[in-house]
Protein backbone atom coordinates (compact mmCIF):
# COMPACT_ATOMS: atom_id res chain seq x y z
CA UNK A 1 0.00 0.00 0.00
CA UNK A 2 0.62 3.93 -0.58
CA UNK A 3 3.03 4.13 2.60
CA UNK A 4 1.29 8.02 2.80
CA UNK A 5 -2.27 5.99 2.65
CA UNK A 6 -0.84 3.69 5.19
CA UNK A 7 -0.15 6.56 7.42
CA UNK A 8 -3.97 8.42 6.94
CA UNK A 9 -5.73 5.00 8.40
CA UNK A 10 -3.60 5.07 11.28
CA UNK A 11 -4.17 8.96 11.78
CA UNK A 12 -8.24 8.70 11.35
CA UNK A 13 -7.71 5.47 13.88
CA UNK A 14 -6.44 7.63 16.31
CA UNK A 15 -9.10 9.83 18.10
CA UNK A 16 -8.43 13.50 17.91
CA UNK A 17 -11.56 15.11 18.72
CA UNK A 18 -11.12 19.06 20.03
CA UNK A 19 -11.35 18.79 23.98
CA UNK A 20 -12.95 22.71 23.28
CA UNK A 21 -15.30 22.15 21.83
CA UNK A 22 -16.34 18.94 23.24
CA UNK A 23 -15.76 18.72 26.32
CA UNK A 24 -13.57 15.64 27.77
CA UNK A 25 -12.32 14.91 24.21
CA UNK A 26 -9.48 13.62 23.83
CA UNK A 27 -7.40 16.23 22.31
CA UNK A 28 -4.34 16.13 19.94
CA UNK A 29 -1.73 14.25 21.98
CA UNK A 30 -2.33 10.75 21.02
CA UNK A 31 -1.76 11.75 17.10
CA UNK A 32 0.83 14.48 17.68
CA UNK A 33 2.97 11.21 19.00
CA UNK A 34 2.59 9.17 15.62
CA UNK A 35 2.76 12.28 13.70
CA UNK A 36 6.08 12.82 15.48
CA UNK A 37 7.40 9.26 14.94
CA UNK A 38 6.58 9.58 11.66
CA UNK A 39 8.93 12.54 10.80
CA UNK A 40 11.37 11.35 12.75
CA UNK A 41 11.49 8.36 11.07
CA UNK A 42 11.83 10.20 7.74
CA UNK A 43 14.94 11.85 8.99
CA UNK A 44 13.41 15.70 9.89
CA UNK A 45 14.53 17.06 13.09
CA UNK A 46 10.99 17.77 15.43
CA UNK A 47 10.25 20.00 17.82
CA UNK A 48 7.30 18.92 20.06
CA UNK A 49 5.84 21.96 22.11
CA UNK A 50 2.77 21.70 24.48
CA UNK A 51 0.75 24.55 23.40
CA UNK A 52 -1.50 23.83 26.39
CA UNK A 53 -1.46 20.72 28.45
CA UNK A 54 -2.13 17.51 26.57
CA UNK A 55 -2.33 19.49 23.48
CA UNK A 56 1.42 19.80 21.24
CA UNK A 57 2.27 21.15 17.95
CA UNK A 58 4.59 18.87 16.00
CA UNK A 59 7.03 20.63 14.11
CA UNK A 60 9.11 19.20 11.54
CA UNK A 61 12.38 20.53 9.87
CA UNK A 62 14.15 19.29 6.49
CA UNK A 63 17.11 21.54 5.97
CA UNK A 64 18.70 22.06 2.74
CA UNK A 65 22.19 21.62 2.24
CA UNK A 66 22.45 25.72 1.83
CA UNK A 67 21.06 28.44 3.04
CA UNK A 68 17.62 29.53 0.65
CA UNK A 69 14.43 30.54 1.50
CA UNK A 70 11.92 28.26 3.93
CA UNK A 71 8.80 27.06 2.76
CA UNK A 72 6.08 25.78 5.46
CA UNK A 73 3.30 23.26 4.97
CA UNK A 74 1.01 23.34 7.66
CA UNK A 75 -1.93 21.11 9.21
CA UNK A 76 -4.12 20.75 11.82
CA UNK A 77 -4.33 17.56 13.87
CA UNK A 78 -7.37 18.15 15.72
CA UNK A 79 -11.14 16.94 14.46
CA UNK A 80 -14.80 18.32 15.23
CA UNK A 81 -16.95 15.81 17.33
CA UNK A 82 -18.71 12.30 16.04
CA UNK A 83 -21.95 12.80 17.76
CA UNK A 84 -24.13 10.55 15.21
CA UNK A 85 -21.39 8.29 13.32
CA UNK A 86 -21.08 4.59 13.92
CA UNK A 87 -17.59 3.73 13.23
CA UNK A 88 -15.59 7.51 13.55
CA UNK A 89 -12.12 6.09 14.08
CA UNK A 90 -12.38 2.86 11.62
CA UNK A 91 -10.97 4.00 8.61
CA UNK A 92 -13.01 2.07 5.76
CA UNK A 93 -11.86 1.96 1.87
CA UNK A 94 -14.98 2.01 -0.71
CA UNK A 95 -15.04 3.30 -4.19
CA UNK A 96 -11.59 4.97 -4.08
CA UNK A 97 -12.94 6.87 -1.26
CA UNK A 98 -11.70 6.74 2.32
CA UNK A 99 -14.06 7.17 5.19
CA UNK A 100 -13.32 8.58 8.55
CA UNK A 101 -13.79 11.32 10.85
CA UNK A 102 -11.13 13.82 9.68
CA UNK A 103 -10.21 11.61 6.58
CA UNK A 104 -10.87 15.34 4.77
CA UNK A 105 -10.61 17.91 7.11
CA UNK A 106 -7.50 17.49 7.31
CA UNK A 107 -5.94 14.06 8.00
CA UNK A 108 -5.31 13.24 4.44
CA UNK A 109 -3.66 17.11 4.30
CA UNK A 110 -1.27 16.25 7.19
CA UNK A 111 -0.62 12.56 5.72
CA UNK A 112 -0.28 14.41 2.44
CA UNK A 113 2.16 17.26 3.34
CA UNK A 114 4.26 14.34 5.34
CA UNK A 115 4.67 12.34 2.94
CA UNK A 116 5.90 15.03 0.55
CA UNK A 117 8.90 15.59 3.22
CA UNK A 118 9.84 11.40 3.47
CA UNK A 119 9.87 12.13 -0.49
CA UNK A 120 12.15 14.87 -0.58
CA UNK A 121 14.06 13.21 2.37
CA UNK A 122 14.51 9.71 0.76
CA UNK A 123 15.57 11.37 -2.62
CA UNK A 124 18.38 13.28 -0.88
CA UNK A 125 17.19 16.39 0.40
CA UNK A 126 16.53 19.74 -0.94
CA UNK A 127 19.72 21.82 -2.23
CA UNK A 128 18.65 24.71 -0.28
CA UNK A 129 16.45 26.59 1.87
CA UNK A 130 14.19 24.51 4.26
CA UNK A 131 11.15 23.34 4.22
CA UNK A 132 8.86 23.28 7.76
CA UNK A 133 6.24 20.70 8.19
CA UNK A 134 3.85 22.14 11.43
CA UNK A 135 1.34 19.68 12.68
CA UNK A 136 -0.95 22.40 14.78
CA UNK A 137 -3.88 21.70 17.51
CA UNK A 138 -6.86 23.65 17.77
CA UNK A 139 -8.00 24.72 14.33
CA UNK A 140 -11.88 23.61 15.15
CA UNK A 141 -11.88 26.21 18.00
CA UNK A 142 -9.65 28.86 18.78
CA UNK A 143 -6.04 28.33 16.83
CA UNK A 144 -3.82 28.13 19.52
CA UNK A 145 -1.70 25.87 17.67
CA UNK A 146 -1.73 27.89 14.70
CA UNK A 147 -0.70 31.09 16.93
CA UNK A 148 1.57 29.77 19.09
CA UNK A 149 3.60 28.47 15.55
CA UNK A 150 2.91 31.93 14.04
CA UNK A 151 5.12 33.80 16.79
CA UNK A 152 7.89 31.16 16.52
CA UNK A 153 8.26 30.20 13.40
CA UNK A 154 9.03 31.90 9.92
CA UNK A 155 8.79 31.47 6.89
CA UNK A 156 8.71 32.98 3.26
CA UNK A 157 5.35 31.26 2.15
CA UNK A 158 3.09 28.14 3.35
CA UNK A 159 0.56 25.82 1.76
CA UNK A 160 -2.24 25.14 4.06
CA UNK A 161 -3.15 21.28 3.46
CA UNK A 162 -7.14 21.83 4.16
CA UNK A 163 -9.48 20.32 1.56
CA UNK A 164 -9.66 22.23 -1.73
CA UNK A 165 -10.16 19.69 -4.45
CA UNK A 166 -6.74 20.16 -5.37
CA UNK A 167 -7.38 23.80 -6.38
CA UNK A 168 -5.34 26.69 -5.34
CA UNK A 169 -7.20 28.81 -2.86
CA UNK A 170 -5.65 32.43 -2.54
CA UNK A 171 -8.61 34.04 -0.58
CA UNK A 172 -11.25 32.93 2.25
CA UNK A 173 -13.63 34.75 4.34
CA UNK A 174 -13.91 36.13 7.67
CA UNK A 175 -16.22 35.56 10.77
CA UNK A 176 -17.17 38.09 13.37
CA UNK A 177 -19.80 36.67 16.30
CA UNK A 178 -21.91 39.35 17.82
CA UNK A 179 -23.75 39.21 21.02
CA UNK A 180 -27.24 41.60 20.91
CA UNK A 181 -29.06 42.02 23.68
CA UNK A 182 -32.28 43.90 24.41
CA UNK A 183 -33.99 45.15 27.86
CA UNK A 184 -37.76 45.53 28.63
CA UNK A 185 -39.49 45.67 32.04
CA UNK A 186 -41.10 42.09 33.50
CA UNK A 187 -44.40 42.44 34.84
CA UNK A 188 -47.44 40.61 35.27
CA UNK A 189 -48.78 39.33 31.92
CA UNK A 190 -52.13 40.93 32.55
CA UNK A 191 -50.27 44.62 33.09
CA UNK A 192 -49.16 46.05 29.46
CA UNK A 193 -49.05 49.58 31.13
CA UNK A 194 -46.08 48.34 33.28
CA UNK A 195 -44.64 45.98 31.42
CA UNK A 196 -42.06 46.31 28.54
CA UNK A 197 -41.59 43.24 26.34
CA UNK A 198 -37.52 42.53 25.37
CA UNK A 199 -38.61 39.79 23.09
CA UNK A 200 -40.81 42.21 20.55
CA UNK A 201 -37.86 44.89 20.36
CA UNK A 202 -35.35 42.45 19.89
CA UNK A 203 -37.88 41.86 16.93
CA UNK A 204 -37.75 44.85 15.91
CA UNK A 205 -33.90 44.39 15.85
CA UNK A 206 -34.45 41.53 13.28
CA UNK A 207 -36.58 43.35 11.30
CA UNK A 208 -33.39 45.71 10.44
CA UNK A 209 -31.41 42.89 10.56
CA UNK A 210 -32.88 41.14 7.73
CA UNK A 211 -32.94 44.27 5.55
CA UNK A 212 -29.13 44.46 6.56
CA UNK A 213 -28.19 40.99 5.14
CA UNK A 214 -29.98 41.75 1.72
CA UNK A 215 -28.09 44.70 1.29
CA UNK A 216 -24.83 42.82 2.37
CA UNK A 217 -26.00 40.50 -0.30
CA UNK A 218 -26.67 42.73 -3.15
CA UNK A 219 -22.97 44.40 -2.90
CA UNK A 220 -20.84 43.62 -6.06
CA UNK A 221 -19.31 40.30 -5.42
CA UNK A 222 -16.01 39.66 -4.23
CA UNK A 223 -14.57 37.68 -7.73
CA UNK A 224 -13.32 34.58 -5.40
CA UNK A 225 -15.50 34.92 -2.07
CA UNK A 226 -18.75 36.22 -3.05
CA UNK A 227 -20.51 39.36 -0.71
CA UNK A 228 -20.38 39.50 2.78
CA UNK A 229 -23.67 38.37 4.77
CA UNK A 230 -24.85 37.74 8.42
CA UNK A 231 -27.03 35.49 9.95
CA UNK A 232 -29.13 34.65 13.16
CA UNK A 233 -27.50 31.81 15.15
CA UNK A 234 -29.01 31.85 18.91
CA UNK A 235 -31.97 33.68 21.05
CA UNK A 236 -32.60 33.42 24.47
CA UNK A 237 -35.32 35.42 26.20
CA UNK A 238 -38.26 35.33 28.75
CA UNK A 239 -38.93 34.09 31.99
CA UNK A 240 -42.43 32.29 31.30
CA UNK A 241 -45.76 32.46 29.48
CA UNK A 242 -48.01 34.68 32.03
CA UNK A 243 -45.03 37.58 32.31
CA UNK A 244 -43.60 40.52 30.45
CA UNK A 245 -39.91 39.24 29.54
CA UNK A 246 -37.21 41.49 30.68
CA UNK A 247 -34.30 40.46 28.53
CA UNK A 248 -33.92 38.93 25.06
CA UNK A 249 -30.08 37.76 23.99
CA UNK A 250 -29.60 37.37 20.01
CA UNK A 251 -26.45 35.69 18.91
CA UNK A 252 -25.24 36.88 15.14
CA UNK A 253 -22.55 35.87 12.68
CA UNK A 254 -21.25 38.26 10.02
CA UNK A 255 -19.21 36.61 7.09
CA UNK A 256 -16.64 38.98 6.34
CA UNK A 257 -14.47 40.01 2.95
CA UNK A 258 -10.96 40.80 2.86
CA UNK A 259 -10.48 44.52 3.74
CA UNK A 260 -13.76 44.59 5.86
CA UNK A 261 -12.71 46.43 9.61
CA UNK A 262 -12.71 44.07 12.55
CA UNK A 263 -15.92 45.52 14.17
CA UNK A 264 -17.29 46.05 10.58
CA UNK A 265 -20.48 43.97 12.31
CA UNK A 266 -21.10 45.05 15.32
CA UNK A 267 -20.42 48.40 13.65
CA UNK A 268 -23.56 48.13 11.64
CA UNK A 269 -25.24 46.77 14.76
CA UNK A 270 -25.29 49.02 16.82
CA UNK A 271 -26.08 52.07 13.81
CA UNK A 272 -29.24 49.39 13.91
CA UNK A 273 -29.93 50.37 17.69
CA UNK A 274 -28.96 53.75 17.49
CA UNK A 275 -31.55 54.19 15.03
CA UNK A 276 -33.99 52.41 17.00
CA UNK A 277 -33.62 54.50 20.05
CA UNK A 278 -34.50 58.12 17.75
CA UNK A 279 -37.89 55.98 16.81
CA UNK A 280 -38.72 55.36 20.48
CA UNK A 281 -36.56 57.09 23.55
CA UNK A 282 -37.88 53.88 25.77
CA UNK A 283 -35.62 51.24 23.58
CA UNK A 284 -32.70 49.93 25.01
CA UNK A 285 -30.35 47.12 23.86
CA UNK A 286 -26.72 47.18 23.06
CA UNK A 287 -24.07 45.18 21.16
CA UNK A 288 -20.54 43.54 21.41
CA UNK A 289 -18.61 41.76 19.26
CA UNK A 290 -17.88 38.75 21.29
CA UNK A 291 -15.06 37.06 19.04
CA UNK A 292 -13.83 37.30 15.55
CA UNK A 293 -11.28 36.51 12.74
CA UNK A 294 -9.92 38.44 9.71
CA UNK A 295 -10.69 37.42 6.04
CA UNK A 296 -7.74 36.34 3.65
CA UNK A 297 -6.19 37.00 0.51
CA UNK A 298 -3.10 36.68 -0.34
CA UNK A 299 -0.43 39.51 -2.30
CA UNK A 300 -1.96 39.14 -5.84
CA UNK A 301 2.04 39.51 -7.39
CA UNK A 302 3.22 36.66 -4.57
CA UNK A 303 4.24 33.69 -6.85
CA UNK A 304 3.03 30.83 -4.60
CA UNK A 305 0.14 30.26 -6.13
CA UNK A 306 1.48 30.42 -9.34
CA UNK A 307 4.15 28.14 -8.69
CA UNK A 308 2.19 25.90 -6.90
CA UNK A 309 -0.25 25.63 -10.17
CA UNK A 310 2.57 24.74 -11.93
CA UNK A 311 3.81 21.99 -9.38
CA UNK A 312 0.37 20.98 -9.40
CA UNK A 313 0.58 20.81 -12.92
CA UNK A 314 3.65 18.38 -13.15
CA UNK A 315 1.40 15.99 -10.58
CA UNK A 316 -1.34 16.05 -13.73
CA UNK A 317 -3.68 18.38 -11.96
CA UNK A 318 -4.98 21.75 -13.61
CA UNK A 319 -5.98 23.35 -10.35
CA UNK A 320 -8.28 26.79 -10.69
CA UNK A 321 -7.59 29.82 -8.61
CA UNK A 322 -10.35 29.64 -5.53
CA UNK A 323 -12.04 31.74 -2.88
CA UNK A 324 -12.85 29.07 0.43
CA UNK A 325 -16.27 30.38 2.34
CA UNK A 326 -14.82 28.71 5.41
CA UNK A 327 -12.06 30.51 7.72
CA UNK A 328 -8.63 28.78 8.42
CA UNK A 329 -5.07 28.70 10.46
CA UNK A 330 -3.69 30.68 6.89
CA UNK A 331 -5.17 34.09 7.97
CA UNK A 332 -2.99 33.98 11.21
CA UNK A 333 -0.35 33.07 9.39
CA UNK A 334 -0.55 35.50 6.97
CA UNK A 335 -1.03 38.08 9.82
CA UNK A 336 2.13 37.03 10.88
CA UNK A 337 4.13 37.76 7.68
CA UNK A 338 3.99 34.41 5.95
CA UNK A 339 2.16 34.54 2.73
CA UNK A 340 -0.64 31.29 2.18
CA UNK A 341 -2.58 29.97 -0.07
CA UNK A 342 -4.69 26.79 0.91
CA UNK A 343 -4.49 23.09 -1.40
CA UNK A 344 -5.37 20.00 -0.34
CA UNK A 345 -7.16 17.02 -1.17
CA UNK A 346 -11.24 17.12 -2.08
CA UNK A 347 -13.73 14.67 -0.50
CA UNK A 348 -17.30 15.52 0.90
CA UNK A 349 -19.17 15.88 4.62
CA UNK A 350 -16.24 17.93 6.58
CA UNK A 351 -18.10 17.85 9.88
CA UNK A 352 -21.00 15.82 8.36
CA UNK A 353 -21.64 12.22 10.07
CA UNK A 354 -20.26 10.77 6.38
CA UNK A 355 -16.76 12.06 5.70
CA UNK A 356 -14.43 10.90 2.82
CA UNK A 357 -11.25 12.05 1.22
CA UNK A 358 -10.62 10.81 -2.38
CA UNK A 359 -7.74 8.78 -1.94
CA UNK A 360 -6.44 9.10 -5.13
CA UNK A 361 -6.06 13.31 -4.90
CA UNK A 362 -4.20 12.26 -1.23
CA UNK A 363 -0.95 11.13 -3.36
CA UNK A 364 -1.80 13.54 -6.11
CA UNK A 365 -1.35 16.25 -3.35
CA UNK A 366 1.67 15.22 -2.12
CA UNK A 367 3.19 14.83 -5.53
CA UNK A 368 2.29 18.13 -5.96
CA UNK A 369 3.86 19.38 -2.79
CA UNK A 370 7.25 17.57 -3.22
CA UNK A 371 7.17 19.58 -6.92
CA UNK A 372 6.46 23.04 -5.11
CA UNK A 373 9.26 22.75 -2.08
CA UNK A 374 11.45 21.93 -5.04
CA UNK A 375 10.71 24.98 -6.65
CA UNK A 376 10.29 27.37 -4.33
CA UNK A 377 13.42 26.71 -2.49
CA UNK A 378 15.41 26.13 -5.27
CA UNK A 379 13.91 29.54 -7.19
CA UNK A 380 12.20 32.00 -4.87
CA UNK A 381 14.16 35.40 -3.95
CA UNK A 382 13.90 36.47 -0.63
CA UNK A 383 12.93 39.42 0.15
CA UNK A 384 14.56 41.18 2.75
ZN1 LIG B 1 -9.92 21.96 8.74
Amino acid sequence: MDPTIALLKELIAIDSVNPSLVPGARGESDVARRVALECISAGLSVDVTEIAPGRPNVVAVLEGRAPGPTLMFCGHLDTVGVAGMSNPFQPVERDGRLYGRGAQDMKAGVAAMIGAARQLADAGGLERGRLIVASVVDEEHASIGAEALAARWRADAAVVTEPTDLDVAVAHKGFQWIEIETRGRAAHGSRPREGRDAILRMGRVLGHLESLDRRLQAQPPHPLLGTPSLHASVVVGGQEASSYPERCRLQIERRTLPGEAADAGARDVRAILERLRGEDSEFEGDARLTFGRDAYEIDPSHPLPEMLAHAAASAGRAPRRVGMSFWSDAAILSAAGIPSVLFGPGGAGLHSTEEYVRIEEVGACREALVALARRFTGTYATRR
